[in-house]
């Protein structure tokens, strides 16, 4: 991603799970630490997947991130020199995530965000459209369609096999569950 080197932006790499999100923030982040840039990394702490320190993408690929538990904290958190701000799982976080992301590019910095547009059930997700409507630039990822094979670009959760119903919370911590990628004719839910 190319952007203006002397202001701030936004840039957003979205998508369904299994879509190379996180790879493609760690790809980024990983650039502009060879840049010299100083780079801080943040993800919410509802996110644990693999570690409560690394944001990790399921080819296992992996920066150091810090656990924010509301978006506020990255202003506390965030240090003088740093250049990139990366925001893993925006999903997750509050609305306030927004604002932040304004602020920091308004002050200069380079915000990278990462993060799921659709919940399972295919509609938008917390502030991530919210977010895509003030970025510069968005990539919006595919994935494969477990089903057919084709680009997927909504998240199917299953529930002992089967497709989740629609009335269920949005995020289920804990629960016997499981998210596999899918292409519109074969994502489903249950009504
Ligand atoms: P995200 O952050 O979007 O969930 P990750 O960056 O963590 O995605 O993982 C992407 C990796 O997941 C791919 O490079 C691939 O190795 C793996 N993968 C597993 N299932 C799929 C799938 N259905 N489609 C694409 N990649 C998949």
């Amino acid at each position: 991603m190319y952007g203006p080197n002397d202001h701030g932006y936004i840039e957003a790499a979205i998508g369904p799970m299994y879509s190379g999100k996180s790879e493609e923030l760690i790809r980024r982040l990983r650039r502009a630490k060879i840049a010299k840039q100083k780079v801080q990394v943040f993800k919410p702490a509802i996110d644990n997947r693999y570690s409560k320190v690394d944001v990790v993408s399921h080819n296992g690929d992996k920066i150091e991130g810090i656990c924010i538990s509301n978006s506020e904290e990255i202003l506390e958190l965030l240090e003088d020199d740093t250049e990139v701000v990366g925001i893993d799982e925006i999903q997750f976080l509050d609305r306030g995530i927004v604002h932040i992301c304004r602020t920091l590019a308004n002050r200069g910095l380079r915000v990278i965000v990462a993060g799921l547009d659709m919940d399972f059930r295919g509609e938008p997700f917390g502030p991530t459209p919210e977010i895509l409507a003030i970025s510069e630039f968005v990539d919006k990822l595919t994935a494969v369609c477990m089903v057919c094979g084709n680009p997927a670009t909504r998240t199917q959760r299953l529930i002992d096999g089967k497709p989740a119903r629609y009335d269920e919370p949005t995020i289920l911590v804990g629960a016997k569950e499981s998210y596999e990628a899918r292409c519109r004719l074969h994502h489903e839910v249950k009504r």
